[in-house]
């Protein structure tokens, strides 16, 4: 059955989007899903594995995708952004700007295509980890599954052996930015999170020292798709790591960078040096912290590593990290909270617990919406007809973003009813 309404625009195609479409969906509602990057499935699709049962991004991914293909009232479009909302509950207008991909879908591509490129991007998806050609499948899951051409990165030389090789309508390197208007009844804002900036994070070593990686890149250094094919190495040698501190807080619960908690990080690191042991039995890890927040049966995990002889856990803050150029080795220098001393360890990998900045931080959605001081969406609800979940409204792990999520949808459903 169909429900004869305006269809409901979701913002942001991560866990908290995909999961909104298609609850709406599912009861009847048309969705109206719009996604900035290539693919849907947002920042989950980089982590290796993911809480409370430490699944694979890939097993609820391909759950919500599956509900997604075989529900015809959910339009999709990615690489695409919002760009004006005006109007009010039950009766919105929004325009959307769909930024070229350059390939159709239409026939379809052989990727191996690219292995006759030079041109070269970053890989993003990997968090610069690594390169991919300028036309690439953003990752082996991406959904809808097509490539994208990064137009310019490709070389003029290339454009012509692409010209030449693909298909004939298979791509079109003169497409260009389109812009759609529609008229929807309620919104959903899950236009998520990125990680705070470390290279803010000087006296961290990040940037000026090669074997200081983030919580993000760890997490595609463990994935088996990541660029070290799920073996976490240090990016100088490639050695693997014997002795890797953490540092958390690393941005977050400071004045002078992000003043709040990030909330998911502490139980991110003690699922990092799970990896880390599982990869090497003998591996020892040191986690630096001002408190560790785990909630909820999530405690036990902590409780079980704290058993462990291997995992050393330190009430101090990292003042700094540095390091040695002959052996690429970190020292810190950390107060112990505890003890008051000085201390000047040395390790071969430090992992910094970076924190969650909301995407809306810089640059907030269009429309009247209103937001805390960090660029959080706040008062959900408060805008009639505009709702928010996941990461959107604040720091919090999938599970809970899914839950926002279906009560997103239901609000949206809701407030074309004008129901209190
Ligand atoms: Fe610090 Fe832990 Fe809070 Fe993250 S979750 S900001 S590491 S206390």
């Amino acid at each position: 059955m169909s429900i004869n309404a305006r269809p409901i625009l979701v913002i942001g195609g991560g866990i908290a989007g995909m999961t909104a479409a298609v609850e709406a969906a599912e009861v009847g509602h048309r969705v109206i899903l719009v996604e900035k990057e290539a693919y849907l499935g947002g920042r989950v699709m980089r982590t290796h594995r993911y809480f409370p049962k430490m699944c694979p991004p890939a097993c609820g991914f391909e759950i919500n995708t599956r509900r997604l293909r075989q529900n015809s009232r959910i339009t999709v479009h990615t690489l695409a952004t919002v760009e004006e909302i005006t109007g009010h509950a039950g009766n919105f207008k929004a325009r959307i700007r769909v930024r070229p991909r350059y390939v159709t879908g239409t026939p379809s591509l052989d990727g191996a295509i690219a292995d006759q490129l030079e041109s070269e991007r970053d890989n993003e998806f990997n968090l610069g980890l690594g390169r991919t050609k300028a036309l690439y499948l953003p990752h082996e899951m991406a959904w809808p599954p097509l490539h994208v051409i990064d137009r310019e990165a490709l070389s003029d030389a290339d454009a012509a052996k692409l010209q030449e090789a693909c298909p004939a309508g298979a791509i079109d390197l003169d497409m260009a930015d389109e812009e759609l208007e529609v008229k929807v009844g309620a919104v959903v804002v899950a236009t998520g999170w990125r990680p705070y900036d470390a290279a803010r994070l000087d006296h961290l070593g990040y940037g000026r020292c090669a074997n200081v990686v983030t919580n993000v890149m760890l997490e595609r250094l463990a994935a088996r798709d990541g660029p070290t094919g799920g073996k976490i190495l240090r990016p100088s040698d490639g050695d693997p790591p014997r002795n890797v501190a953490f540092v958390q807080c690393a941005g977050s619960r400071d004045e002078n960078h992000l003043p709040y908690c990030s909330a998911v990080c502490c139980m991110g690191s003690l699922k990092h040096v799970r990896y880390l042991r599982e990869q090497d039995p003998e591996i020892r890890a040191t986690v630096f912290y001002i408190d560790i927040r785990t909630t909820g049966r999530l405690e036990k995990f902590y409780q079980d590593m704290l058993d462990d002889e291997h995992v050393t856990f330190l009430k101090g803050k990292v003042a700094q990290v540095d390091e040695d150029a002959a052996t690429g080795n970190l020292q810190l220098d950390v107060e112990d909270t505890l003890s008051r001393e000085t201390l000047h360890p040395e390790f071969d990998l430090v992992v910094l617990a970076t924190g969650i900045v909301p995407n809306t931080a810089d640059q907030p959605l269009p429309g009247d919406l209103a937001y805390d001081e960090y660029g959080f969406v706040t008062g959900d609800g408060a805008t009639a007809g505009v709702f928010a979940a996941g990461c959107a409204t604040g720091p919090c792990d999938v599970s809970s973003a899914t839950k926002e999520a279906t009560g997103a949808a239901l609000g949206a459903i809701q407030s074309m009813y004008g129901g209190d």
